[in-house]
């Protein structure tokens, strides 16, 4: 298979059914702007961007509005990209102002002479770039409310968001992006936005985006562990499948993640209870909400 190939996913977890309906159709439209940078010529790089920015915009996922709240009932939020044909990474954690932290993570892999930017002066450099600072309530919905409000212990919710792409240049790409854990602690940051570990592509590797437990997933390199076990196992899930073997026999935790190969082949696999996520080829289509 040749490019261009598109995976997105919603998160590893516990995934509300009664939401399969809106979240196959966020999904739908995640994979709808991803497709038409790709298929217009564009790059990778721009369209996980383009992909994950429709599902940070959407309020029943983990990330941008519609974030899980942190003990303080607030929102923090993590966002990490990276390009496999140059190796840039561009990074962001514990922002709160802005609505859609993956384009500043861009805007960090373009413009900074940094790779990973936080809190405040990662706000700061968002303004610098142009990007709105909007009031952080708004990023707040009922429903996050009232999951907080209901005393559940720091968990996976379900619905981190990220994508892989390769375009028709060859080119791969990751992107991650998530509100963390519900009631995590102020100042927490865990994998996402952690190159290796929330994301990571390296044309001659692979391109992987993970969700799952911060705490385990990163302590395993778990996005550039199955990328490295691409070339040495059968197929891409397989390369996933014992990529979280090995993150559950080292660590005890459980995750999920999309995965791809160089030459567009792709891999799904989780150890949670549920999985959401989509891909389109020139071979068709697949939403698994
Ligand atoms: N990996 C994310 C974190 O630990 C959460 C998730 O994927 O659901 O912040």
């Amino acid at each position: 298979m040749t490019g261009p190939v598109l995976v997105v996913h919603g998160g590893a977890g516990r995934i509300n059914p009664q939401h399969a309906q809106p979240r196959a159709a966020a999904l739908a439209r995640a994979l709808d702007a991803g497709w038409a940078v790709l298929t217009a010529g564009g790059r990778a790089l721009d369209a996980v961007v383009a992909a994950v920015q429709v599902l940070e915009d959407d309020p029943l996922f983990n990330a941008g509005r519609g974030s899980s709240l942190t003990r303080a009932g607030t929102v923090e939020m993590d966002a990490g990209l990276m390009d496999g044909h140059t190796l840039a990474v561009g990074a962001v954690a514990a922002v709160r102002r802005v609505a859609n932290p993956i384009r500043l993570a861009r805007e960090v892999l373009h413009h900074s002479e940094h790779i990973f930017l936080v809190g405040p002066g990662a706000e700061a450099f968002a303004q610098h770039r142009g990007l709105p600072l909007v009031d952080p309530q708004t990023l707040i919905t009922e429903e996050r409310r009232r999951q907080w409000q209901a005393h559940q212990p720091t968990a996976p919710t379900g619905d981190t968001v990220g994508a892989v792409a390769l375009d028709v240049q060859g080119d791969l790409a990751a992107a991650t992006s998530t509100g963390g854990l519900l009631a995590k602690a102020l100042g927490r940051v865990g994998d996402s936005p952690l190159v290796g570990c929330g994301f990571y592509a390296e044309n001659a590797l692979g391109a992987c985006s993970t969700t799952g437990l911060g705490e385990a997933i990163a302590r395993v390199l778990l996005a550039f562990r199955a990328v490295s076990l691409l070339s040495q196992v059968s197929s891409p899930t397989e390369a996933a499948r014992q990529a979280l073997t090995l993150l559950k026999e080292r660590t005890g935790g459980e995750a999920g993640l999309i995965l791809l190969s160089p030459t567009g082949r792709i891999g799904v696999a989780w150890n949670t209870r549920d999985m959401s996520y989509a891909w389109r080829s020139q071979d068709g289509h697949v939403i698994h909400p």
